[in-house]
């Protein structure tokens, strides 16, 4: 009897995904048929009902961030007026590249279900290059989540391409970062002198975004030349949007203002060493250069998830991102770590 009862309710579940992840599929088809952007969709559910059913807006919004699942997660965020989704789960036509795993992580879903694998949609050249980001990384086993592949037939695209065998090799460990070249000291020192420059304004953003009560205390500050495009903070809060690090906002804006899904002439300065989602949103904005401030483990050090710092070490994603990344060294580091010890009183964790 009970192997009966067991075997049904299976197939309930079975039938219940397949209805969520077809929804997910037509709005990858939707995608395209409207030009909003490429072939992937996302639900988000709670209980048995849908929150939000989205598909990817890049080119609509002009903006690199909007994949299916984050453009799900925002507008799902905003209708349920909170920065959390552990009551819901996420359905995917494809299977999230690293930006979006951040983003679902930071939303706390309790399950994520997909059904095409990324090397799918890299193999017809409309994925992202970084599927391997998160394999071999502790970023699944972190992870309290449930996370689910769809059998078969529901890919939307042939998930027979054989790309697929990628049984990749495990890279090596790469936590130093790549440092400026120079061609004579004085020309190093101009470097140093502009990146102090740029990384204390992305350093006061941190604190302005705690003082006005918008998010966490961390800044972005995109520079084309030597101009500065965009300068932002984290807006989690003022915006009930998981999504909104002040990298990815910072990425959003500059796009909006210079017209461009891509950010290819431009470098961005973060107060503090970007969190996977961001790293994701960098990487896929192919902003040339990154400089950072503080190392992750300071923001963990009062309170953040721990997730934001191993996730990309010992990945193929740093090696394979067409970017130069540079940690700040001297003062710059320690202007960037102080930031949290000095804020930690100031905001509360969400
Ligand atoms: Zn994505
Ligand atoms: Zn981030």
């Amino acid at each position: 009897m009970e192997d009966v009862a067991t075997a049904s309710n299976d197939a309930a579940a079975e039938e219940r995904e397949n209805k969520f992840l077809t929804i997910a599929i037509e709005e990858a088809y939707k995608a395209v048929e409207s030009g909003d952007g490429r072939p992937f969709g996302a639900v988000i559910v709670r209980d048995d009902e849908i929150v939000a059913s989205c598909h990817n807006m890049v080119v609509r919004n002009t903006d690199p961030s909007a994949h299916a699942e984050i453009t799900a997660i925002r507008e799902a965020c905003r209708k349920l007026n909170k920065v959390q989704l552990s009551d819901c789960e996420i359905y995917a036509s494809c299977e999230p590249c690293p930006m979006c795993y951040g983003a679902i992580l930071f939303s706390k879903f309790k399950r994520v279900v997909y059904a095409a694998r990324a090397e799918v949609a890299i193999a017809l050249g409309v994925g992202s290059d970084s599927a391997d980001a998160m394999k071999h990384s502790r970023f699944y086993e972190k992870v309290n989540m449930e996370i689910k592949k769809a059998e078969d037939p529901l890919t939307i695209m042939d998930d027979s391409t054989s790309a697929a065998n990628a049984t990749s090799n495990v890279l090596e460990v790469k936590d130093e970062t790549i440092s400026v070249a120079s061609a004579f000291p004085g020309h190093q020192e101009a470097v140093k002198d502009r990146d102090h420059k740029f990384l204390t304004k992305a350093v006061e953003e941190a604190y302005k975004g705690v003082e006005c009560g918008d998010g966490g205390p961390f800044g972005a500050v995109v520079v084309r030349n030597d101009e500065v495009v965009v300068s932002c903070h984290n807006m989690v809060l003022r915006n009930t949007d998981p999504t909104a690090h002040a990298e990815v906002t910072a990425i959003r804006e500059a796009c909006q203002k210079l017209n461009q899904i891509e950010l290819a002439d431009c470098e961005i300065y973060a107060s503090c060493e970007p969190c996977p989602m961001c790293f994701g949103a960098i990487h896929l904005s192919r902003i040339k250069r990154l400089v950072y401030g503080a190392k992750a483990e300071a923001a963990i050090a009062i309170g953040f998830d721990d997730f934001i710092a191993d996730a990309l070490r010992g990945t193929g994603f740093y090696q394979k991102a067409q970017l130069e990344i540079k940690k700040a060294d001297g003062s710059g580091a320690v202007i960037a770590e102080q930031v949290f010890e000095k804020t930690k009183e100031k905001f509360t964790l969400y």
